[in-house]
């Protein structure tokens, strides 16, 4: 059977939680934060942010310019991540309550894998870190130098999309599966990395005030907003126990 080679389809699910890393699963984006205090700082980095969401460049080069203006060893990165960085409010009910009810957990994100893993293990330990399927970009020394030296690392895209990694690639394989199989599917998600996983699930969870809310509104995309993951939380809940349904749950800005 083809579905069975899906990863999160190991325990045959009946719904399939995707989410983005920086900024939904974590209070701040890890790579806004070193791209501000590492790199070519703030005001650089939301130009490029507000090009890719208005249509104006792509994710990927906006973004690997903001990597390549970094010029500090990854392992400095990554522990000035693991001292600024703080988990949102609600993920970590959320991560046992889902683990507990069959609800697979999957990341997908534009950042580099190495970091997200750090800090998953900070936050969650490292057993509870491992058992997340992530799917994002990675990190690779430059020709010659070593990742933990001054300027001796480059990001190294998933796919050839100009997202960087597009994230509709991982989604769209369980929401074609026949009926009967197909797992309701959800998406968290809060900037311009997830405009590429945007249009694939059931529901879409939008961070409220951040920019996939306007993305949504401006192309017409159902979501519903969030806070934190205590709210995502309740309304998964409800529609895994049948409470209430997955369509009348997209209620748009609240
Ligand atoms: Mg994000």
């Amino acid at each position: 059977m083809g579905s069975t080679a899906l990863p999160a389809m190991r325990t045959a699910p009946q719904f399939i939680f995707f989410t983005d890393f920086d900024g939904t699963i974590t209070q701040q984006d890890s790579n806004d934060f070193i791209t501000d205090n590492l790199g070519f700082g703030a005001g650089l980095r939301k130009m490029g942010n507000g090009d890719v969401l208005f249509g104006r460049r792509d994710f990927r080069d906006s973004f690997q310019e903001m990597m390549d203006s970094i010029k500090a060893p990854f392992d400095q990165c990554i522990d000035t991540l693991l001292q600024n960085i703080t988990l949102d409010a609600g993920f970590k009910e959320f991560f046992y309550w889902a683990r507990d009810n069959n609800v697979p957990i999957v990341v997908l994100s534009g950042g580099m894998e190495p970091i997200i893993r750090a800090l998953l293990a900070h936050f969650l330990g490292r057993d509870e870190a491992d058992s997340l399927q992530i799917v994002s970009n990675n990190v690779a020394a430059r020709p010659g130098r070593s990742i933990n030296e001054e300027g001796g690392w480059q990001i190294v895209f998933h796919d050839a999309s100009g997202f960087g990694h597009d994230k509709s690639l991982e989604i769209r394989p369980y929401a074609n599966l026949p009926e009967g199989e197909r797992p309701v599917l959800f998406y968290a998600g809060d900037g311009v990395s997830d405009l590429s996983a945007a249009k694939e699930t059931e529901l879409l969870f939008a961070k409220a005030g951040r920019d996939l809310v306007t993305y949504c509104e401006k192309e017409n995309v159902p979501f519903t907003t969030f806070q934190d993951f205590s709210e995502i939380h309740d309304t998964v809940k409800d529609i895994v126990e049948g409470k209430i349904n997955v369509k009348d749950a997209a209620t748009g800005r609240k």
